[in-house]
């Protein structure tokens, strides 16, 4: 029988869950908001309810081997503990994988939502088929995951690859994480629109000004009809990203860097400066080692990755380590 995994992409406004086979076809798939939970069994709730509905549509294509679910949250991968997530504080230090197995009956992994989107763009998306490939999500936050030898890289503690919160200017903007000018503050779509907001003052033409709904699709697009504003905004991005990505290059030496969220759109703005500032700070043969492409699989990145993860390890489990 085909063996199908059950994925969940729990973010802050939403959750996915999916069924999805060993090759990477999505057999049925369903959204809905992220419940505004207190408590913890509020988003297992959540979880189980959507999963049954998955369960029950595939019931009859294949054997489901176990349940899989990436979560906007540093992971203890070994022990299925959320560690800690900004934007669903109530599963902070939660045993989700546990509780999610004594109501499904199934094994149950846990993975970083931005660590799953860069395993599901490796399995089937625009990193396939490289070894060492590094995913930027720049989103409302920038997310990374890092994959070495084809391997995610997770740190001792399930923190590593949170390239979004690596120091780039120490004088600037506050983060939620609590340091200053990290790379979400200059890259994401949230930090497009704060830094629109900053400069207009000097830019008196600019159509721009005096919007309080403005959003990073709005600047790109005044960008594209030569608005100095957007157009020096997307610099600035495009700077920033340059001496990440740079910094990447140098320590990991990979061969593809893909972007996706929402920031990423503004690919023709920014992507000249992120090139030209690469190219200054990085050794050239790794430069030209590293392809940097879009994403390719939107939303769908985070299921594939926590479904190719959960075939991943039950073929280790074969081999006698076992699932949580
Ligand atoms: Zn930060």
């Amino acid at each position: 029988m085909k063996e199908i995994v059950i994925a969940a992409d729990l973010g802050g406004t939403n959750l996915r869950m999916a069924a999805i086979d060993c090759k990477g076809h999505i057999l049925h798939q369903i959204k809905r908001e992220t419940p505004h939970a207190e408590r913890a069994d509020e988003i297992v709730a959540a979880l189980v309810e959507s999963a049954e509905i998955c369960r029950s549509k595939v019931k009859n294509e294949g054997e489901i081997i176990a349940i899989s679910a990436a979560v906007p949250s540093g992971v203890d991968y070994r022990n299925g503990i959320v560690v800690k997530a900004p934007n669903i504080p109530c599963l902070d230090g939660f045993r989700l994988a546990a509780a999610l197995k004594n109501k499904l009956n199934l094994p149950v992994i846990l993975e970083n939502d931005a660590n799953a989107a860069a395993v599901g763009e490796n399995w089937t998306g625009a990193s396939k088929g490289f070894q060492d490939s590094i995913m930027l999500t720049m989103g409302t936050g920038v997310g990374s995951g890092i994959i070495i030898d084809g391997k995610i890289l997770r740190g001792i503690d399930g923190m590593a690859g949170e390239i979004g919160h690596v120091c780039i200017e120490p004088s600037g903007n506050p983060c939620g994480c609590g340091s200053r000018g990290c790379v979400e503050q200059y890259t994401s779509a949230t930090a497009i629109v704060r830094q629109t907001k900053e400069l207009e003052s000097r830019y008196r033409k600019s159509p721009l000004k005096n919007n309080s709904r403005l959003t990073s699709a709005d600047i790109y697009d005044a960008g594209k009809s030569g608005d100095e504003l957007a157009l020096e905004v997307f610099r600035r991005m495009g700077f920033y990203l340059g001496i990440a990505i740079g910094g990447l290059v140098n320590t990991f030496n990979p061969e593809v860097i893909v972007l996706g969220g929402g920031a990423a759109a503004g690919w023709d703005l920014f992507m000249p400066h992120t090139r030209n500032q690469i190219a200054k700070c990085a050794f050239q043969k790794s430069v030209e080692r590293a392809q940097i492409v879009p994403a390719m699989l939107g939303d769908d990145a985070g299921i594939l990755g926590a479904a190719k993860l959960c075939f991943v390890e039950s073929r280790t489990t074969a081999k006698g380590v076992a699932f949580n």
